[in-house]
């Protein structure tokens, strides 16, 4: 352990002392201003993130010890009635060979994921009509009733605040819904004319009003993004105070209109964990799968960020890599339920456990 007044010392010499000074503050719990966020964004060096991620780890110990939470992913339909630019599973793209999960198919990954210690399912999909309330209420009572002890985390889009309200109803625990971008203009840009920032943002304040931990987040890197916006996104997310928050290097699919932009990098992504840790210390942060699609230990490296949840893939192997929301994303290794073992062997390695819990937000 390095002693504080040591600690001080070597940060101070190799780093700009606005910087310092701004983190600090954050860890006090203060809350910056958007041209201070925009200016640590754009003052990102590795001395910066380091200290950053230094102040995140211990802020997270302090609540969450050395666990790490596991959320089996479900990816129940790459059918999507919407046209997101970035996304691979998007409307347009007529490459895409589409799928969806039968109930059954559901609960079998369920089982499987309850048997090697999971109590966490999250159900996520393209907006596919065939997953209407009716159906989507009767899987989340399959799985409350066979899993009493388990939460359900749905990731299913946008849907009214009726819809919102029966799935809640039905004993869904969370919801995922990325805000993509606080930035009204860049989401557009993100978006086709058909969707609008003011029904996401309608969204999540609906799951918020409904009872739902809520998760929002955005991707690191997207194209047309400025550090003015991820400033936004901070800012966001400071107000909005989220229970999670997904945040990933954007990565390009070859068959979408983005399919030339370049990818998000991991030191970026790290250092925003970092910050959003020190925003808001109890948040449940995941270390995403596009993160370790950008580098071989981009898990490893988000968890030593300020992250404390990894979400590996229970969907079954035969559908996997056609859930392609980026070129190059991992469906095998650590990635897969059947090679959890390897994981808890990284997350022990860096000085964590992975535990089996529905692991709720720490209030
Ligand atoms: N239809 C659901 C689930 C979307 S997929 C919804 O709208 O919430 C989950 C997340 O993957 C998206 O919110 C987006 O942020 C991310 N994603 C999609 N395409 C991506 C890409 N090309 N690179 C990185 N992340 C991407």
């Amino acid at each position: 352990m390095v002693s504080a007044s040591k600690r001080l010392f070597r940060v101070l010499r190799a780093m700009d002392k606005k910087a310092f000074s701004l983190i600090t503050e954050l860890a006090q719990g203060k809350k910056l201003m958007r041209d201070e966020y925009r200016y640590l964004i754009e003052n990102n060096t590795p001395e910066a993130a380091n200290f950053a991620a230094e102040l995140a780890v211990e802020k997270r110990k302090e609540i969450y010890g050395n666990s790490v939470f596991i959320r089996g992913l479900i990816e129940i339909s790459n059918i999507c009635k919407n046209n997101c630019l970035y996304c691979g599973i998007r409307a347009g793209n007529s490459c895409a060979d589409r799928y969806r999960l039968t109930r059954n198919e559901i609960m079998e990954c369920c089982r499987e994921g309850y048997s090697i210690g999971m109590r966490t399912f999250v159900l996520q999909g393209g907006e596919d009509p065939f997953f209407n309330d009716d159906t989507v209420c009767g899987i989340t009572l399959g799985i409350k009733e066979e899993f009493p002890d388990c939460a359900v985390t749905l990731s299913l889009g946008e849907k009214s605040r009726e819809s919102y309200k029966r799935l809640k109803d039905a004993g869904a625990d969370r919801y995922l819904l990325r805000h993509e971008t606080a930035d009204c203009g860049h989401y557009s840009l993100l978006h086709p004319d058909d969707m609008s920032f003011e029904n996401r943002m309608r969204c999540l304040y609906d799951l918020k009003e409904t009872g739902f931990q809520v998760g929002c987040g955005f991707m690191v890197g997207s194209p047309h993004q400025t550090s003015e916006m991820l400033a936004k996104d901070l800012e966001f997310i400071a107000d909005f105070s989220p229970d999670m928050c997904g945040i990933g290097p954007f990565i390009p699919h070859k068959d979408t209109p983005f399919g030339e932009y370049p990818p998000g990098t991991p030191e970026l992504t790290c250092f925003l964990l970092s910050l959003i840790r020190l925003i808001k210390p109890n948040i449940l942060l995941p270390a995403t799968t596009a993160l370790g699609t950008v580098s071989s230990d981009g898990r490893a490296r988000g968890i030593l960020a300020g992250a404390n949840v990894v979400m590996p893939n229970l969907s079954p192997t035969s559908v996997r890599k056609k859930y392609m929301l980026y070129n190059g994303k991992v469906s095998d290794g650590a990635e897969s339920a059947g090679s959890l073992a390897i994981l808890k062997e990284q997350m022990n390695a860096i000085g964590y456990e992975v535990v089996t819990v529905r692991g709720d937000i720490i209030k």
